[in-house]
């Protein structure tokens, strides 16, 4: 399962190892019982998230329904 997740403290990226702070939006995966947190570039990296562009600038957009395997 994927979750599009906003930090409510700092958080540690799990891919790239960066730190991600409040408010900034990032990404929790829970695959074989392993959670995982990724910032929005790891998430883009792995495919989970992507931008839709909207008429007042560009919106995250999470994929919650992406096929993992
Ligand atoms: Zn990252």
């Amino acid at each position: 399962m994927i979750r599009g997740c906003i930090a409510v403290e700092d958080t540690i990226c799990d891919g790239c190892h960066q730190t991600i702070h409040y408010p900034k939006r990032y990404l929790i995966t829970d695959e074989d019982d392993k959670v995982m947190r990724f910032c929005v570039e790891c998430a883009k990296e792995k495919g989970y998230a992507h931008y839709l562009e909207e008429k007042d600038g560009k919106a995250l957009t999470f994929l919650p329904e992406v096929e993992l395997m």
